[in-house]
């Protein structure tokens, strides 16, 4: 998608009611690759986590206590960024679709006036898709022939009353749909009824629709007011009224499933988080996945016999202390063993972007610890000699000594975190470090404010710990409770202060099991 402009160009886009799932394909696609994000409130964690994790991401909504920032500034922002940078993929992010009371025209019309280029991506719109995640739908054939979606925020110029034509609205037969408009939702009531509308018109209040707090009141339009201070509904939430909502009470198919409302953060690393987290959601809970680690292909170097504690910490570039490896070496070894696929797959990076291939690899015999660095050995048309049972590195190690002569030279290809047991095992062996794992130094803006209000946080080292803790911004984190795997990650989360509930044994299905255990059972349910 080449932009021709010298401007960079905006996208408005809709991100749908709550529900990542809602975003649109294209929307998504863009977002994927934005330079830059500029987001409202209404924004789910779900749909900032699909951006471009280098994209500049810019919150123009804060929270409603907090100071907004105004419209004009917003659109003045726009055309800013897309006319300092030329080429640029400038995403406006904003709840539902960005046509429906989202402001999205001025700001269309801004960049008209400056010249720069744009394009709309619709959005699923909360005025339609919260309904329907209520079992509400607008429409309904012999029930509502049409449907109105009307703010309830709008104020007359002068005077403090809704500007809506309440004679009409009261007339139509079609179903009502406000929004914006819980604050005002006792006058609006009372001017319908006082303008003919039957005062037992069924009505429903659904608050942070397709999102996990998704909670849905029924009243009428005479009980509206006391309604909403009795069950203290609160924004986001959308009304709406007719016959229609007679139809939720049978149609509602939203579970309530056990993690529902429960706001998990999910400390492992990307790759590895995706099961956990896919369960987790399955069971209802939101998660937002903050790995503490990411892993970085570095061009290999030889192991140097630091200290562990050293070797061990961040606080030193142990790559800047030891030798680059050379490629040619590659030739004076007979064996090369492989002990995760992230060192697989950097060894191989590094050596095609060094322009070799895989035929300096001819002839020699392959090791690796585990069926999973097997595979992905074999993505690189790589079939492996040697395999330990138990899938250890000390399983490794052994069956190395056990099937390798004395005289074989070996070559452990591993990540700078890596323990010695294999080279305590093959005193002979060499070690390059193909990879690094290195802390994440520091979180966004949004996804600090989201691990702020997270009911846990789960757990599954002791070095996601420690790098949760040394994060200082998460000293928001208000719940203190954790869920842990391992007993050595327990004691690392208390040390830090954190409650711990630590699963029976150290596998995700335990811990899984555990988590539920916790939110369904007794009195924390
Ligand atoms: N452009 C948005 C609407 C913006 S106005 C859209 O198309 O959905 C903001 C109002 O939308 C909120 O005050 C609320 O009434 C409604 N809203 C947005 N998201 C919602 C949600 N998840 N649940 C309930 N109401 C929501």
């Amino acid at each position: 998608m080449e932009n021709s402009n010298h401007f960079g160009k905006v996208y408005l886009i809709g991100a749908g009611p709550g529900d990542p799932g809602l975003l649109t394909v294209r929307g998504k696609s863009i977002l994927e690759k934005a330079d830059v994000v500029v987001y409202d409130r209404l924004v789910s964690p779900g749909v900032l986590s699909l951006c471009n994790p280098k994209a500049k991401m810019v919150d123009v909504g804060k929270m409603p206590t907090h100071h907004k920032v105004k419209q004009s500034e917003i659109n003045k922002l726009l055309v800013k960024f897309a006319v300092e940078m030329p080429g640029a993929t400038v995403a406006r992010l904003k709840g539902g679709d960005p046509f429906v009371f989202g402001r999205g025209g001025e700001e269309a019309l801004e960049l008209v006036d400056a010249g720069v280029e744009f394009e709309v991506v619709p959005g699923v719109t909360s005025a339609i898709a919260v309904p329907a995640y209520a079992g509400i739908p607008v429409s309904h054939r012999g029930i509502a022939t049409s449907f109105h979606i009307i703010t309830g925020h709008e104020k007359a110029e002068a005077g403090d009353s809704l500007s809506l034509d309440f004679e009409n609205l009261a007339k139509s037969q079609g179903t009502l749909i406000f929004l914006m408009g819980i604050a005002n939702m006792d006058f609006i009531a009372r001017r319908l009824i006082e303008c003919g509308k039957d005062p037992k018109t069924p009505l429903a209040f659904i608050e942070k629709g397709t999102t996990p707090n998704q909670r849905t009141v029924m009243a009428t339009l005479e009980t509206a007011g006391e309604t909403i201070v009795r069950e203290n509904v609160t924004a986001p939430a959308i009304t709406i009224m007719g016959g229609v909502v007679e139809l939720g009470k049978t149609l509602a198919w939203k579970k309530n499933l056990p993690l529902s409302g429960k706001r998990l953060v999910v400390t492992r690393a990307a790759k590895q988080s995706s099961g956990i987290t896919a369960r987790l959601t399955a069971l209802g809970a939101e998660v937002i996945e903050t790995p503490m680690i990411e892993t970085r292909n570095v061009l290999p170097y030889c192991h140097a016999e630091l200290p562990s504690c050293i070797a061990n910490s961040y606080e030193y570039d142990t790559a800047e202390l030891a030798d680059l490896a050379d490629f040619e070496d590659l030739k004076d070894f007979d064996i090369l063993a492989f002990t995760s696929t992230n060192g697989v797959e950097s060894f191989f990076e590094q050596l095609f972007t060094a322009e070799y291939d895989v035929r300096e690899l001819a002839g020699k015999k392959i090791a690796s610890v585990g069926k999973i660095t097997e595979k992905k050995l074999l993505e690189y048309g790589i079939r492996c000699d040697y395999v330990p049972k138990d899938h250890t590195g000390e399983g490794l190690g052994l069956l190395l000594r056990e099937v390798v002569d004395d005289e074989s030279r070996i070559l452990l290809l591993q990540g700078n975190l890596a323990d010695d047991t294999l080279l305590k095992l093959l005193p002979k062996a060499t070690r390059w470090i193909v990879y690094e794992t290195l802390p994440i130094a520091e979180l966004p803006d949004w996804k600090r404010e989201a691990i702020a209000s997270a009911d846990a946080v789960v757990f599954a080292s002791s070095s996601a710990v420690e790098n949760f803790a040394q994060i200082s911004s998460l000293s928001s984190f208000v719940s203190r409770l954790s869920f842990c795997i391992g007993r050595m990650t327990e004691a690392s989360a208390k040390k830090h202060g954190f409650e711990t509930v630590t699963s029976d044994e150290t596998t995700m299905d335990s811990l899984v099991k555990k988590i539920v255990e916790y939110y369904t059972m007794g009195e924390n349910a």
